[in-house]
Parts: structure tokens; C-alpha cells; sequence
């Protein structure tokens, strides 16, 4: 056999890449390939994601340079696009990861019948995208768990494949001409203290990590201000890790810290297995209470004062405005800055999410829309009522206040915790902290006024 295409995806690495790697092994060269599909630029993208993929883009080409090769860019819808490039290449096979999203479903069944139909096949790899593949692990009476610690008695007892070496040499044919990999610093309205992309620094970070960081991890990861989780989700997302790798090297490291790491891993595999099993999850209640979700222009002020971390909750506020300084957020803020939108203000949780999606640099359909139904209690969480309290939240997971002040500079020279309830200021105190708005809705009444009020205001 001589050429074989590889579809590249959210899978942008050399290192344990097995579509590569098959391909490399059956052929005698190859295309690396990515299509920039106007179709995932419609629905998703987002200035950050845009700016980490160029990042991304322009390491993998340096990367397939070294080893004799190079990427081939196109612009387009991926079927057609990766139709010519065979075309061009004379290519038997393609080569693709397995991945969960009902546009990734609809786009390898439309890959398969184009190639058939002209006599060329299609390869799918699974755990190339996540750790175990969506329903290698399966309740007796369902195609996917809906709880995830029976999930996660499963997930661990699975055998994962060993991780494959990144490639010596790769031969790309030179007849298949590309387009420039996109630029980071043409994509305007980035966040300014978005991380940088592409394997090479996924791979530095996650040096890292196992070096100096994950052994604290049980410990440290709620800490809002100590910011001590790995912050490897956006390589995740994007690919320049794998997380079969992961999972190997934590467990190698051992200890608490690594066991509590693998668990988070897990997570993610679980809510890629739920959206697989039900891609309308994405935009639909997995599991619906028959909200009346508030709508008119308080909730729609409400909405707004979220966004703009101006909510007078200074725990809230300070993770809405990390969000947007960095497109990325802590977990525990994603878990109560979500809480308070569709528990407190009683808020359609999709409004959340797409905000979420606007700017994360992670932002992911599994986990963003997954996670949202979570707290929103209309996804999986076997609690669906519970609210969490953004004082006591603040109390326990930011004891000093450290992160608030770091985020919200119009709290910053309110010292201790005094800062999460700035209304209870006093004197000079009340008056440093400026134009720092009141709360906007009260903590005792919130939920069940809103919901009394039958969902409008
Ligand atoms: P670490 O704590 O170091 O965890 C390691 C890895 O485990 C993460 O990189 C991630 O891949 C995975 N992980 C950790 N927690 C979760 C979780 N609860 N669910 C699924 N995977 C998890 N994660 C995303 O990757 N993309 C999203 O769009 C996203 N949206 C979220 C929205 C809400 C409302 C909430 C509550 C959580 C969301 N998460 C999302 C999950 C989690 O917050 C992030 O994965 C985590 O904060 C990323 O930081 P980290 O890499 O330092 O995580």
C-alpha cells in the first residue's frame, strides 16, 4: 500500500497517536491532514479555542517537519476536503479518531460512505480521544451509566492500551499542496492571559505537573487562590495530550494525589460516554424536571450582571471575571458560579453554557453541556436539588480571600474574609470598596421566589 491520509482532529499530537502510527506501519507515506471545517467554526468556535488551535496547528507542523514531513492545512467541508486530498494523493485509506459529539458521529458516517463509494476505506481508532472508549464499559440494562461511581468501579478495572511512541520519520507525498497553518495573532478578541498551545507545551506542563504538582492534588485541588490543579484541560480538549498517557504516568507516580488526578480523568470519560450515548444531551435536559426557567429583561439583567462578574457576590464575580481574563476558570468556581445562575437567579442553564463555550479555552460539548446539566440538576448528579451557598462556598474554598481580591480590584484592599460580604462593610471599609454593586438577588429567597413566581418576571 502506498499513501494513506491521516484526519487529524482533537487529537493534535505526535505522541500516542495510533491513527498515525497505523498509518505509518501500512504505508509508505502519508498525509497528515487538518481541515478547518466552516461547519465547527459555526457552531463553537470561540476567540480562545481559535487562537489555542493555531497554536496547536503550528507546533504539530513543526513537529512532522522534524521528522521529514509537514501538515497539510485546508479550508472547508471536511468530507469534500478530505475527498480531493485522496484524490490528490491516490491514497487507499483514511485514518481517523473516534470521538463522541453528534457532529463527529454525522462526520465519520458521511467520511465512510464518500470513501466507499470510490473504493477507499475508513479507519477508526478509539481511546485516542479519551481513556476508555464510550461503551467499552457498560451497565447490565443500558448503553451508558448515568451515575458515575459504578462508572468509575468499571473505568478503573479496564485494561488500557499501552501508549505508542511518537514517530521517527514521516513521508508526506509532495504533490498535496496546504494553506498556511493559522496565526494566534490573527484571531482578535483573545483573551489576554490565554495560555499557549500545541504539544510541545502540553507536554512541558505536563512535566510539570508530575514533577511538582500532582502530589498535592487531593489535597490543594478545591484551593481557589492556590490555583493547584493541572490546568492540562485544554490540551485534553485539543488533543496535544493523550489521555491514555495520562492515566499511564499518573498511576506510575502513585500516591493519593495521582489516584484523586486518574478520578478527574474518569470524569471526563463518563460524561463523553453519556453525550455518545445521547448527543441531544448537548442541548436538550438529560433528565428533565420541567423547569420554567425565568425569562424577561430582570432575568435578563441578571443574566448580564453574571456575565460581567457584577453580581455583588465577590466569590461569583471573581471567578466570572478569571473566565474572561483568562478563558479558562477553577473548577470549584465553575461548579458555583453555575449553581448560582441556574439554582440562585433560576436561569436557563444553556444561557450559562453558551457563555462558558464563548470563552473557555477548554470549552467541550461533553463536559461544558454536561457539567452545566450537572449542577443545573437535570443531568446526572443523583442530588439534582442541591444549591450551592456562594458564601460558604467562599468561606471554605477561598479562607482568606486571596483569590477574590485577586480578581476583583475593587476588593482588593479589603484584607481577610471579610471580602466575600463587602455589604457588611462598615465605615472606611464600606467606602474603599467603591462602585462594587449589592447583591443582586437575596441568598435566603432567591430560588424560591423565582420559582413561586412560576419562572417570570
Ligand atoms: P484538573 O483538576 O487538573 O483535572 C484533570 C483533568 O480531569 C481536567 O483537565 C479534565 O480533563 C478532567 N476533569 C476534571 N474535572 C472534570 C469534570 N468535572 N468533568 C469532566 N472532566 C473533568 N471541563 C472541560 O474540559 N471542558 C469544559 O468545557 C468544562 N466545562 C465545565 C463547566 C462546568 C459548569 C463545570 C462545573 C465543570 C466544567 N469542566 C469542563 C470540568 C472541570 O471544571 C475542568 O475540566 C477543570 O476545571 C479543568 O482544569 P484542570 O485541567 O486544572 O483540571
Amino acid at each position: 500500500m502506498n499513501t494513506s491520509v491521516v484526519l487529524f482532529t482533537a487529537d493534535l499530537r505526535l505522541h500516542d497517536h495510533p491513527p498515525l502510527r497505523a498509518a505509518l506501519d501500512g504505508s509508505r507515506q502519508v498525509v497528515p491532514l487538518f481541515v478547518r471545517d466552516p461547519a465547527v467554526a459555526a457552531a463553537h468556535d470561540a476567540p480562545n479555542r481559535q487562537a489555542f488551535l493555531a497554536d496547536c496547528l503550528r507546533d504539530l507542523d513543526a513537529g512532522l517537519r522534524e521528522r521529514g514531513g509537514r501538515l497539510v492545512v485546508r479550508s472547508g467541508d471536511v468530507v469534500e476536503q478530505v475527498c480531493k486530498v485522496v484524490a490528490e494523493a491516490d491514497a487507499d485509506e483514511v485514518h481517523l479518531s473516534a470521538d463522541v459529539s453528534a457532529y463527529a458521529q454525522r462526520r465519520e458516517q458521511r467520511l465512510r460512505d464518500a470513501l466507499e463509494a470510490d473504493g477507499r476505506r475508513l479507519h477508526v481508532h478509539e481511546t485516542v480521544t479519551g481513556a476508555v472508549a464510550p461503551g467499552a464499559v457498560t451497565p447490565a440494562s443500558s448503553d451508558h451509566f448515568a451515575v458515575f461511581t459504578p462508572y468509575f468501579r468499571q473505568w478503573s478495572g479496564e485494561r488500557l492500551r499501552d501508549a505508542v511512541a511518537a514517530p521517527r520519520v514521516v513521508r508526506v507525498p509532495e504533490n498535496v499542496g496546504s494553506e498556511e497553518p493559522p496565526s494566534r495573532s490573527a484571531v482578535p478578541g483573545v483573551s489576554p492571559g490565554l495560555a499557549e498551545g500545541g504539544e510541545a507545551e502540553g507536554r512541558r506542563r505536563l512535566a510539570a505537573w508530575l514533577r511538582s504538582g500532582i502530589a498535592s492534588y487531593e489535597d490543594r485541588h478545591d484551593d481557589l487562590a492556590g490555583d493547584a490543579t493541572s490546568k492540562l484541560s485544554p490540551h485534553l480538549h485539543f488533543g496535544t495530550l493523550s489521555a491514555v498517557e495520562l492515566v499511564h504516568r499518573a498511576r506510575r507516580a502513585g500516591g493519593a494525589g495521582a489516584e484523586a488526578f486518574v478520578r478527574q480523568l474518569a470524569w471526563r470519560d463518563f460524561h463523553r460516554q453519556v453525550l455518545a450515548a445521547r448527543p441531544a444531551a448537548a442541548h436538550a435536559d438529560y433528565r428533565t424536571k420541567h423547569d420554567r426557567w425565568r425569562t424577561g429583561h430582570a432575568a435578563e439583567a441578571d443574566i448580564e450582571a453574571w456575565r460581567e462578574g457584577r453580581t455583588g457576590y465577590p466569590v461569583v464575580d471573581a471567578a466570572m471575571r478569571q473566565l474572561r481574563h483568562e478563558g479558562w476558570m477553577h473548577n470549584r468556581g465553575r461548579l458555583l458560579t453555575a449553581s448560582f445562575l441556574a439554582k440562585t437567579l433560576y436561569v436557563d442553564w444553556r444561557s450559562g453554557a453558551r457563555h462558558f463555550l464563548d470563552l473557555l479555552v477548554d470549552g467541550d460539548i461533553a463536559n461544558n453541556q454536561l457539567n452545566w446539566q450537572w449542577m443545573a440538576g437535570t443531568g446526572t448528579d443523583t442530588r439534582p436539588n442541591r444549591v450551592l451557598n456562594p458564601v460558604a462556598q467562599a468561606r471554605r474554598y477561598d479562607p482568606d480571600g486571596a483569590y477574590v481580591r485577586r480578581w476583583v480590584e475593587e476588593l482588593a484592599e479589603v484584607e481577610g474574609p471579610a471580602v466575600h460580604e463587602p455589604w457588611k462593610l462598615r465605615g472606611l471599609d464600606r467606602a474603599a470598596v467603591g462602585d462594587y454593586p449589592d447583591p443582586i438577588v437575596e441568598l435566603s429567597d432567591g430560588l424560591a421566589r423565582f420559582k413561586h413566581a412560576r419562572g417570570r418576571d
